[in-house]
């Protein structure tokens, strides 16, 4: 706690070559920053806001670096599940690095802006080609690191470049290469990056359509039931190989409704996990072990989660079948 104490002095003191602005917190609950409203403290939160972001963001990866504290990087936090015992080390919370600038059929959107934020904006200016992903929950960077997909397209789809902080903290351009992205697969995955932005194709359209397709997807979500309860959206990724989306497998073997604590099978659809209420992580970590095995036993299949467990998990471990 020292060191972490040292670091939030260096970071927010007035002499500070970079000058702060945002917001830092010790002890900070995850619960807070999460979709799925689970998880214990982060020891160190760090939200910095305003045009210094990226310098601020590059001295607290730095000063990381030479306590050998760990980092973690967050966006809206809408796929993963944080440890009950939360996340050692610093939480470096990029939701307030906001905005877009749009130059004709493209626009650069930095990586804390919300989802919707960004298209409302380009659908203002008579521009779609992101209208697919409306009213998906997180942040452009996350959607980006997890290559986002729904409605038939990815994000890599509409992708030109995403600007980094790379591994020596340089702010470089990643031109987009089709070859490193595939179905949830994005090559920052394997890097030990800070996406700054994205940019963006766009294509000039009818205000009207943009709007309806917009309305069209946001309504199917509320429909399907997205927004009815604490979740992180679908729980395990699909598969061509399965012959049929993971709901449904799920669904067929009567696993919807099945629960563990506070953390449930939707009622309505057999790939999304909900909090019911008082859901622990371990609950939700516990119900996905307990679906994993029960599809490997009964169908022989091996689902992969696609929600993320970050943080703390040690003694914490997994339901036995
Ligand atoms: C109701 C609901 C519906 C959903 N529907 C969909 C859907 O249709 N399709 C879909 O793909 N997903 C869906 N999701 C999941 C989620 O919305 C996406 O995965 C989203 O892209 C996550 O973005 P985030 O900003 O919340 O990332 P987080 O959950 O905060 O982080 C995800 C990963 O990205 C990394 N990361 C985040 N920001 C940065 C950054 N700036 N630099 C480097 N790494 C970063 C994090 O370290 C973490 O590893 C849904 C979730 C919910 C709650």
């Amino acid at each position: 706690m020292d060191k972490l104490r040292k670091i939030a002095e260096k970071i927010s003191s007035p002499a500070s070559e970079v000058p702060f602005s945002g917001e830092l917190r010790f002890d900070e609950p995850m619960t807070n920053h999460t979709s799925f409203k689970v998880g214990g403290p982060a020891d160190l939160w760090i939200k910095p806001s305003g045009d210094t972001f990226p310098e601020t963001a590059a001295k607290i990866i730095s000063l990381a670096r030479e306590d050998e504290i760990p980092l973690f990087i967050l966006g809206g936090g809408a796929n993963l599940v944080v440890a009950d015992a939360g996340i050692r080390g610093i939480v470096l919370d990029c939701t307030g690095w906001t905005g877009c600038t749009f130059a004709e059929d493209r626009v650069t959107i930095r990586s804390g802006t919300l989802i919707d934020d960004a298209i409302e904006e380009a659908a203002l200016r008579g521009y779609g080609g992101m209208e697919f992903l409306a009213g998906m929950p997180g942040s452009y960077g996350g959607a980006i690191w997890m290559n986002a997909r729904c409605y038939g397209s990815s994000i890599s789809d509409i992708l030109i470049e995403t600007e980094i902080l790379d591994e020596s903290l340089r702010n470089i351009t990643v031109p987009f290469h089709a070859p490193d992205f595939a179905y949830k697969k994005s090559p920052f995955q394997n890097r030990d990056v800070l996406i700054l932005s994205g940019t963006f194709r766009l294509e000039k359209k009818n205000v009207s359509e943009i709007r309806s397709v917009m309305e069209d997807h946001r309504n199917d979500r509320e429909t399907k039931g997205h927004y009815q309860l604490p979740s992180a959206g679908s729980s395990f990724k699909n598969n061509t190989a399965f012959g049929k989306p993971t709901g449904k497998i799920i669904d067929e073997l009567g696993l919807r409704g099945l629960s563990v604590g506070g953390a449930k099978v939707a009622d309505w659809h057999g790939n999304i996990i909900v909090n019911t209420g008082n859901a622990a992580a371990a609950d939700i970590r516990n119900l996905v072990q307990k679906i994993k095995s029960k599809v490997k036993a009964e169908l022989g299949i091996d689902l992969e989660p696609e929600i993320l467990f970050v943080g703390d998990w040690e003694d914490q471990i997994a339901v036995k079948n």
